[in-house]
């Protein structure tokens, strides 16, 4: 196998076990072997770890020549990018994003590859996912191309949850992000943009989409969709057959930047729950994502690619769509933002009064999460919560535990009540807000106070 990474020497290098958190229920570990045991590929390095298509002990460079050759097969098999191709590739702050960057630019180091990151405004998560993206560019001597939502079209994702979608966040986000995808696209003249979409994610989305008759979506999932317009680039998966444990580690044994970012608005993605489902019957069968990935190739794929959709205009934006009113869903769901009036999620001190008067609410509450001190804030001079009703309340116990939260809710009766959070960790005090106002609860976390 061809190695291309001189940089550490199996010997001198040591590693260590590596753990990365994807969500509460969730977690991907890297657990270098300690038995003496040879790569059985290149038979001289001591094997670090055990991939399981084959079953094979490897050693790092031949964990990560593996790892590519596989990459580069499926780019070639499906002659995803070609020699005057464009190439740009969307990062989201994710490890998969960040690996087929890395990997990306190994095997091609003399292409320009465009990484790419849309600020989706959502609060303190879009910030650290954008600080990880330069990271990983910096690692790459690369400088990612960044859009502005809020700046750029003068919404956030964070408002939808003034909408009737502020259960389904993750939808119109998944909108918002293809429109951004292909406009961006078209802006910095890509013929060709990848995602990084493993064979877990891929066999989850299927089976989720599958299981809501969303033929739409499936045809989505293919390795590479063509352009619908000869204005459109390219979409490709070149990660689409590995398994996400690899990618991580390809992440790890690389040493490219991953750190696990978690989204406050995903805890509710149903393809989660059909993702465990999954894992579960791996268990029993372990050759049963890659039959589902086969069986979604070769049958469903070209039936469902062969259903002819109408394709229109949007009278809007331009974009091509399949609605019949010719009005694109990116359009029609943006839309509604502009009849909802958004409120602020995070206010500093000198707005408390200012919403205490508008709202009249006789009905008040501080709630204290744990992190921070209530003797501090009785000390407060001119303390603008002396007639507040105080609770305390751990964020452990209400944000990563569902019916913690609901009993919460109901034990303070927050619905008919005006509410103000405080905490030393701000990026929890957002969360716990939007989960909140997702409930139709009247919330506001307190910054910088006191
Ligand atoms: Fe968007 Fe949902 Fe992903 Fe958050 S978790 S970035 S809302 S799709
Ligand atoms: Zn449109």
């Amino acid at each position: 196998m061809p190695s291309s990474h001189k940089n550490f020497s199996e010997k001198e290098r040591a590693f260590k076990v590596v753990v990365y958190q994807k969500s509460p229920e969730e977690t991907l570990v890297f657990t270098p072997l300690s038995e003496k045991i040879f790569c059985k590929n290149c038979k001289e390095n001591q094997a670090i770890l055990r991939i399981s298509h084959p079953p094979i002990p490897l050693c790092r460079s031949c964990f990560l020549a593996y790892f590519e050759k596989k990459v580069k097969r499926n780019i070639e098999k499906f002659k995803m990018i070609k020699e005057k191709d464009r190439v740009g590739v969307f990062l989201s702050g994710g490890k998969d994003s960040s690996v087929l960057f890395g990997v990306l630019k190994s095997l091609y180091p003399e292409r320009e590859i465009i990484p790419i990151f849309i600020h989706l405004g959502i609060g303190y998560f879009s910030d650290r996912a954008l600080e990880v993206v330069e990271r990983v560019c910096e690692r790459f001597e690369a400088r990612p191309y960044v859009y502005y939502l809020k700046k750029e079209k003068g919404f956030s994702i964070d408002d939808f949850i003034f909408t009737h979608f502020k259960n389904k966040v993750c939808a119109v986000c998944g909108t918002v992000k293809r429109y951004l995808f292909s406009k961006i696209a078209k802006e910095l003249n890509l013929t060709v943009f990848a995602t990084g979409h493993h064979l877990d994610d891929l066999v989850s989305t299927m089976f989720t989409l599958f299981i809501h008759g969303d033929f739409e979506g499936i045809k989505r999932l293919s390795p590479v969709s063509p352009p619908l317009t000869s204005q459109q680039a390219k979409k490709i998966k070149p990660l689409y057959n590995i398994p996400e444990i690899e990618v991580f580690y390809y992440g790890v044994l690389k040493d490219i930047p991953i750190e696990a970012l978690s989204c406050p608005h995903s805890e509710k993605a149903v393809v989660k729950k059909y993702k465990k489902f999954i894992d579960l019957m791996e268990k029993q069968n372990r050759e049963i994502k890659y039959q589902l990935l086969s069986v979604f190739l070769k049958k469903l794929s070209p039936l469902v690619k062969s259903r002819r959709e109408n394709l229109f205009f949007c009278e809007n934006c331009g974009e091509p769509t399949s609605a019949p009113d010719k009005i694109c869903s990116f359009c029609r769901r943006t839309a509604i933002l502009e009849r909802t009036e958004r409120e602020k999620i995070e206010i500093n001190r000198e707005e408390i009064s200012e919403i205490i008067e508008k709202f009249n609410e006789k009905n008040k509450i501080l709630i204290i999460l744990k992190d921070f001190q209530k003797k501090q804030v009785d000390l407060i001079k001119d303390n603008p919560f002396k007639d507040f009703e105080t609770f305390e309340v751990s964020s452990e116990e209400i944000m990563d535990n569902s019916k913690g939260f609901r009993k919460f809710l109901k034990k303070f009766k927050l619905k008919d009540r005006l509410v103000f959070i405080l905490s030393q960790n701000p990026e929890k005090a957002y969360s716990l807000v939007l989960k909140l106002r997702k409930t139709g609860v009247r919330a506001y976390f307190v910054k910088n106070f006191p």
